[in-house]
């Protein structure tokens, strides 16, 4: 089902005490609207309007660096202009779903929006809602006038869905001078129907500094393993050494390669880049590239631990096995895992190195080359 969408980000967020304004600080390593931008792109949106104050214009393209199908606009003085400003600027027709979203709800997911779009289908808007379970009071200075009834009260959210064009006209029609809490209340007073769909605690907004610390926990806790495999060849020819694991081995053969060939180190790469599903080693060193001729192969690696660094994860564990016949590799085994543990900051009982022989069969078991295959853990955040 495709859809539009507006993150309204032009608030200050004054409640959230003195520094950044709230979207634009850092939770979990990125700006907190971005992640509301990721998980609305990743559900399908095809056309996403940030609204950012005039003066967050550039620093909204640094936050979103690197993501398609968003623009940003300048929003107004008041959160009904920004949002009117936002729909103005949408690309969709008058009947396209679109999902208005306050950027300081980071947690939206796919499943979120889905419940939102299929309630869309019966009505003119979709809120999601949860429960008021605490008892509540009216009173003043200090003291209780009385409490109120909660039956029939529920606690609305965002993103809230509605369909362009009727929201527009919504809008149109709302008095001039009044400031709508939100978005469905405009529709409400425009006549629309607005169904209530299951909403998510999940879907908190963060305003108070207390907010921030407890989402910054939320998403240390939401942290997932991941594993990635990686393999390589090399051939043999002329020479007096081979590098394995990043250690020089005395041989009577040297390996062919662009670099230095050590295949140990090249499997583990695509292991890490496999575990982040950055590609392969080729993709971020192409052998055509005359920079990587006879480069020492831990430079690669470094690279691929510095990308999961960038993603604000870290490796866990590594396994490399080598299959050769010659030379032996268990001499030089626990210099291999020092150096590879060196290289992927782990402690050395988290990397192994192991070695076997094809028994004489195949390209290894002939001598013509060798074999590494190499599987990694990472952690990352979800
Ligand atoms: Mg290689």
């Amino acid at each position: 089902m495709t859809f539009s969408a507006i993150i309204v980000a032009a608030g200050e967020g004054l409640r959230a005490g003195p520094g950044e304004p709230k979207a634009w600080r850092s939770l979990g390593g990125r700006p907190i609207l971005r992640w509301s931008v990721e998980a609305l792109l990743a559900a399908g949106c095809a056309d996403l309007v940030l609204v950012v104050a005039p003066d967050r214009l550039a620093p909204a393209g640094d936050a979103l660096g690197g993501l398609e199908r968003w623009k940003a606009v300048a929003g107004g003085t008041t959160r009904a202009e920004s949002v009117q400003l936002g729909l103005a600027a949408l690309k969709g027709a008058p009947d396209q779903p679109v999902l208005i979203h306050d950027a300081a709800r980071p947690f939206v997911t796919g499943a979120h929006i889905e419940r939102l779009l299929v309630a869309l289908e019966t009505a003119q808007g979709a809120v999601p809602v949860l429960p008021v379970p605490d008892t509540l009071k009216r009173g003043d200075d200090g003291l209780i006038e009385r409490t109120v009834s909660r039956e029939g009260l529920w606690r609305a959210q965002t993103p809230q869905a509605f369909r362009i064009g009727s929201l527009a006209a919504a809008y149109r029609d709302w008095p001039a001078g009044e400031q709508p809490t939100d978005d469905a209340s405009v529709v409400e007073r425009a006549g629309g129907v607005v169904a209530m769909v299951a909403g998510d605690p999940m879907l908190m907004k963060l305003t108070y500094p207390e907010d921030f610390e407890m989402a910054e926990q939320l998403v240390a806790a939401q942290r997932v393993v991941r594993t990635g495999f990686g393999i390589d060849a090399h051939r043999f020819g002329p020479g007096a050494e081979v590098w394995l694991g990043g250690v020089a081995i005395p041989h009577d053969r040297g390996l062919i390669g662009h670099s230095d060939a050590d295949a140990g180190l090249h499997a583990l790469t695509d292991a890490v880049l496999g575990a982040i599903a950055q590609g392969d080693i080729g993709d971020h060193f192409p052998p055509s590239d005359p920079r990587w001729k006879g480069a020492s192969s831990d430079r690669f690696l470094t690279h691929a631990v510095e990308l999961v660094a960038a993603r604000g994860g870290r490796l866990l564990s590594a396994d490399l096995t080598l299959v050769c016949e010659r030379p032996k590799i268990g001499p030089h085994r626990l210099a291999m895992r020092q150096r590879i543990a060196d290289l992927l900051g782990l402690p050395l009982d988290r990397v192994s190195v192991k070695a076997t022989t094809m028994e004489g069969m195949g390209f290894t078991g002939r001598e013509e080359g060798l074999m590494a295959q190499a599987v990694v853990s990472v952690e990352t955040p979800a």
